[in-house]
């Protein structure tokens, strides 16, 4: 199945998207549908009135995570072209919910940064609470996937040695367009992810060059603390980012960003200068 929250008026919905149209399940996002135990009986059959998509204002697929757990080197071919040793342990660090944006909202360049990056990354969407989860755990609890962008200002992430502040600005993180369900799509078995500036290719990475897989990090991460259902991984992102870039290349005022996965799809988002 493919889900997705939609943006109708004063409202938003959960959808279970079919083709060019989506069914309206009743549930405010997808985030509160997840909450439900019975969520994938629910998605799967609830009938619901039919919407069309064309024009369709997609919100964040879940717009306030309980989590946001994102994951620093993780691709094994960037972490070798950076002379680095594949690590032991995952790099985590955080993002909070006020930094999403829907899939094709603005990214808001902030008056106090001139360094904004982009990092497509695949998304890890938590459908069960899981604690001390092993890999049949984990897989279990996995929801689904989507796509993030985990988009970065350099000169506030290296200000310290810790990334956090380079990495929650407002409304910078695009993050759907759909969460696809588990059953129906394997990372493991190589998806192709990519984003582009103005249509020209500057990240291409399968996802089965992950170090760290999903149920990896749900195992990892499940050791610290609960996770419970729409929480979110942001696995990490392959080479290609402006930051490495001679001289460094960043986002600017009217500059269309699109991130995709393959089998999940595709986001473009338009970065605006704050006024
Ligand atoms: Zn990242």
């Amino acid at each position: 199945m493919r889900l997705a929250t939609l943006r109708l008026g004063v409202r938003t919905a959960a959808v279970r998207v079919e083709g060019d149209s989506a069914v309206d399940l009743g549930m405010p996002d997808v985030g509160a549908l997840l909450a439900m135990p019975d969520w994938r009986e629910r998605a799967r059959s609830t009938p619901g009135h039919r919407l069309g998509l064309a024009g369709a204002d997609y919100a964040p697929v879940i717009p306030r995570p309980g989590k946001i757990l994102c994951v620093g080197l993780n691709y094994r071919s960037h972490i070798t072209e950076m002379g680095r040793a594949l690590p032991q342990y995952p790099t985590l660090f955080a993002k909070y919910p006020e930094a999403l944006i829907g899939a094709a909202d603005d990214i808001l360049l902030p008056s106090r940064s001139a360094a904004m990056d982009w990092e497509a990354e695949l998304a890890v969407v938590i459908g069960d609470h899981v604690r001390h989860a092993d890999e049949g755990m984990a897989a279990a609890a996995i929801a689904g996937y989507s796509v993030l962008n985990d988009v970065t200002a350099r000169d506030w992430q290296y200000r310290s040695t810790q990334w956090l502040q380079g990495k929650t600005f407002e409304r910078t993180a695009p993050f759907g367009p759909v969460l696809v369900t588990a059953d129906e799509l394997d990372p493991d078995s190589g998806l192709e992810l990519a984003a582009e500036l103005d249509g020209e290719i500057v990240q291409r990475a399968s996802t089965a060059d992950l170090l760290f897989k999903a149920v990896d990090l749900v195992c990892y991460i499940s050791a610290i603390l609960p996770l419970s259902p729409g929480d979110v991984i942001a696995t990490g992102t392959p080479g290609g980012v402006g930051h490495a870039h001679e001289p460094p290349r960043y986002l600017r005022d009217g500059v269309r960003v699109t991130t995709r996965i393959t089998g999940i799809g595709e986001m473009t988002n338009v970065a605006r200068a704050s006024s």
